[in-house]
């Protein structure tokens, strides 16, 4: 797969990182697109900064490239905060986390991606450091083992992560602020490409945005990597600009799918119908077709194919809808039209 088109933005290299850091909104106020947390977040940070408190730890959960790492970095400038950046199973020791809560100053916060991926001794150990600001560590192994009680700074912890499905109850319990990121309508997608075409330099038509953000999977990480694509046609192929023929074009060339579905929706949808006759069939039984975890299935791509109304979830299993089939190029048997009719 071409690295810049990852769902999962795991094959950047450095420099397309360092671009889309440069795109990265600074405020809620350049946040585009999920109106209740935007608003519900201002609240609770204007609240918190009167209070002189550290605002309540937060959990940010959805699909990958949907914005967690940005509204960590809003939420930290929002609150004139520093912000300490670490993941899941890079801590893997209770020291190593010792070491990251005891450097945090008062009112920082730390950022945690992939949280659904910390140990669970790890994880015992964030427990007391969220609830009462104070980590118990052992030190010493065998005779001599003893704790020590190590007193941190008021902190606010956020958490990320893709799979909800895999936090604990007590994890979740300790999260004050709970914030679901859902895939952005193609109207939001088409500003942010054209607030990323202003700080990039590049000359875009109405048409142009439009035909990219239709086809960017419901995803600004996407919508702007695509952006940067089209513009290479756009600068060789055309006169510079991007307009909808151009980006049609580029769009082609790269075999991006008309709506945006990627290659995992793809294979989700054709073993649906190719195997199970449109379905309804399970989530399980799709998971080891495909060979991908259900779960992962479950909360990254089905709901966007959900959304788009590529297929629906039934009391007996998920089904091909009548847009899958002309998709893929299938006529639906008898009694999809009649499950549809
Ligand atoms: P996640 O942490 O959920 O994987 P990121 O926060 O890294 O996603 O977002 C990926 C890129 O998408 C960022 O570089 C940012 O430029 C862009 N982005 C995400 N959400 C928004 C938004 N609401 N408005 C503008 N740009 C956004």
């Amino acid at each position: 797969m071409n690295p810049n088109l990852d769902p999962t933005g795991a094959l950047q290299n450095e420099a397309e990182q360092q671009i889309e850091r440069s795109l990265r909104p600074k405020m809620l106020d350049d946040f585009a697109g999920q109106r209740q947390i935007v608003e519900n977040l201002s609240v609770f940070i204007e609240a918190a900064k009167q209070r002189g408190e550290a605002l309540d730890h937060v959990l940010l959960h959805g699909p990958p490239g949907l914005g967690k790492t940005t509204l960590s970095h809003i939420i930290a400038n929002e609150l004139g905060a520093n912000l300490k950046l670490s993941s899941g199973p890079v801590i893997e020791k209770p020291g190593d986390l010792a070491g990251l809560l005891t450097n945090l100053e008062e009112g920082d916060v730390l950022f945690i991606d992939e949280i659904h991926r910390l140990n669970n001794v790890v994880e015992e150990y964030l427990y007391s450091a969220m609830e009462d600001f104070r980590i118990d560590i052992m030190i010493d192994s065998g005779p001599s083992a003893r704790s020590i009680q190590i007193t941190l700074n008021p902190f606010t912890l956020i958490g990320a992560t893709t799979r909800l499905g895999l936090i604990t109850p007590p994890m979740r319990a300790r999260f004050g602020i709970n914030f679901h990121l859902d895939y952005y309508a193609h109207e939001t997608l088409d500003r942010i490409i054209k607030r990323s075409a202003g700080i990039l330099d590049i000359p875009i038509t109405d048409d142009g945005a439009m035909e990219i953000s239709r086809r960017s999977r419901g995803t600004p990480r996407i919508a702007n990597a695509l952006l940067r694509r089209v513009r290479d046609f756009a600068q060789i192929k055309g006169n510079g600009t991007i307009d909808q023929d151009i980006a049609a074009y580029g769009l082609q060339a790269l075999h991006v799918d008309i709506f945006g579905l990627d290659e995992m929706d793809n294979r989700v949808l054709s073993a649906i119908i190719h195997k199970f006759n449109g379905g309804p069939v399970g989530m399980s039984t799709i998971a080891t077709v495909v060979g991908e975890d259900g779960g992962t299935i479950e909360e990254v791509y089905e709901p966007f194919l959900i959304m788009e109304g590529f297929i629906k979830r039934t009391p007996r299993g998920r089904v091909a809808t009548p847009k899958a089939f002309k998709h893929l190029g299938v006529v639906p048997p008898r009694e999809q039209q009649d499950l549809f009719s």
